[in-house]
């Protein structure tokens, strides 16, 4: 498998991979540790469903990002013009306290000669944030990453998403939304082609989902 630069990071030091038997066994460790007991009934079977719950939130591990934006068309056209996912749908964990963070991508490429099917940009968005993640990092990733596979004339990413680890913990403070963004090539040396990108992006639909995070 080709390894990319984070996906060679992502496991380094890891020298064995647990068991299942083990993660459940650390389950019931944190079921305890929270005050309750492992033991009583309607616990019985927590450990082997969080762990189960871990497969589909950490999926993103065994993916690889590249081979899925590889499958391009060259026929467009003469379509020469920006592709926007608006929406997009985004679910992580906070590489802090492996609480959600929920929220919505945009992006944006200008082709050069090569398109990818959409939901394959959708996709992406689910292998990345299908990890331990930081807005930051995830916002990069997924630029980088359409960046280095497409080679479009320019790519653009931006992020909204509230993390549960400020709004039910620490400063608890709902409502906050964190917008990130990451451009690159003309999305970045192209004021044109830059606020193109943020009023395709920025639509009457952020208001619903400032509303939506705080509701
Ligand atoms: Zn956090």
């Amino acid at each position: 498998m080709d390894m990319s630069v984070e996906g060679a990071s992502l496991t380094s030091g890891r020298t064995r991979r647990p068991s299942r038997e083990e993660a459940e066994k650390a389950v019931r460790t944190l079921i305890e540790w929270a005050g309750d007991d492992p033991e009583r009934e309607g616990l019985l079977d927590t450990p082997a469903r969080v762990v189960r719950a871990y497969e589909e939130f950490y999926e993103g591990y065994d993916k690889d990002p590249d081979a899925i934006l590889t499958r391009t068309f060259e026929e467009v056209a003469g379509f020469d013009d920006i592709v926007l996912l608006r929406d997009i749908p985004l679910e992580s964990h906070c590489e802090h306290h492996m609480v959600p963070i929920l929220g919505r991508a945009h992006i944006a490429y200008l082709p050069r000669g090569k398109i990818v099917g959409i939901s394959n940009l959708a996709r992406l968005v689910d292998i990345y944030g299908r990890r331990l993640q930081t807005q930051e990092v995830l916002t990069a990733q997924l630029a980088d990453t359409i960046d280095r596979v497409l080679e479009p004339q320019g790519v653009a990413v931006l992020i909204e998403a509230a993390h549960q680890c400020m709004t039910t913990r620490g400063i608890r403070k709902a409502g906050v939304v964190t917008v990130t963004s990451r451009t690159l090539g003309c999305f970045r040396d192209d004021p044109m082609r830059h606020a193109q990108f943020l009023s395709l992006a920025s639509s009457a639909t952020s208001a619903d989902f400032s509303m939506q995070m705080r509701g």
